[in-house]
């Protein structure tokens, strides 16, 4: 019982002259004042999504005129939102991974590089954290590849959940991911990884093929000085280079 259900079902511009004479509701407040009424579509490629109302005090308010004007809007209105609405699409397409959600490598440098600077900018500690997971080719032939994929989903949500809020979790690789941990040091940084890296071995991740358990090897290191975002990555992966040759499953940090 509303004009708007009107110019949505019709997609067509709607005027009503005299208001309260088909819609009760205008009788009353806040829209007592409406006295005629005239509503455009805002159509993108035949598909509406959404309208223009433009209300008036005087009956008989709108003609043909106000239609052509108001739609001749609409229209540059329409294009403007669709345009905004695939530039963010875009954006975040580029930035996340769709497999798991989570920020791609790109996405990572772009949004961690401000949290970077941040800290450096006001002296507070910062760690990073890479992982791995161990022997993933394994489940990849013998599960095959669609579980493979489930396992690194689930990971990713496995990640999301333990993490606070501020920490920045990212897929880096195929079966990499980093975690940016704000105001973290490097001994917090290592019960972090510690806790994760036991939470992953405990916890089988649920797939297609049945629960699914696997093992993760972590590198942490701790912002310098000297570093930047990329050699402070860099230097964790070293830490993960020792983590898998002191035999996998652990944690190492990189001094
Ligand atoms: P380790 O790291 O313990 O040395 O052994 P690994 O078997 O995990 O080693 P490696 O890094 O060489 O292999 C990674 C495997 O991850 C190879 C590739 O098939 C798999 N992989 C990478 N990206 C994806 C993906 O998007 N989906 C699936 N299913 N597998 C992936
Ligand atoms: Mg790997
Ligand atoms: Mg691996």
């Amino acid at each position: 019982d509303n004009p708007n259900s009107m110019v949505i079902e019709t997609k067509k511009p709607y005027i009503l002259p005299e208001v309260r004479t088909v819609y009760k509701t205008f009788g009353e407040p806040p829209h007592d004042h409406i006295r005629s009424w005239l509503g455009v579509p805002l159509i993108v490629q035949d598909k509406i999504i959404g309208l223009l109302a433009i209300d008036s005090v005087k009956e008989n308010h709108f003609t043909d005129y106000d239609v052509n004007i108001a739609t001749t809007f609409a229209n540059q209105v329409s294009i403007a939102l669709e345009n905004a609405r695939i530039f963010k699409e875009t954006q975040d397409q580029a930035l996340t991974d769709p497999l798991t959600g989570i920020y791609n490598r790109r996405g990572l440098f772009q949004i961690g590089e401000f949290e970077f600077l941040r800290a450096r900018r006001i002296n507070r500690p910062f760690s990073v954290m890479i992982f791995d997971i161990d022997h993933f080719k394994r489940v990849n032939d013998q599960y095959g590849h669609a579980t493979g994929d489930q396992t690194l989903r689930g990971l990713a949500e496995r990640c999301r959940k333990s993490s606070r809020a501020v920490d920045l979790l990212s897929r880096y690789g195929g079966e990499e991911f980093v975690i940016l941990l704000p105001e973290t040091n490097i001994n917090s940084a290592k019960l972090v990884a510690e806790r994760l890296r036991l939470s992953i071995m405990e916890n089988p991740i649920t797939t297609d093929s049945g629960p699914l358990r696997i093992t993760i090897s972590i590198g942490i290191a701790e912002a310098n000085h000297t570093d930047t975002l990329k050699t402070l990555i860099e230097r964790a992966d070293e830490a993960l280079y020792n983590a898998k040759h002191a035999g996998r499953n652990c944690v190492k940090v990189k001094k």
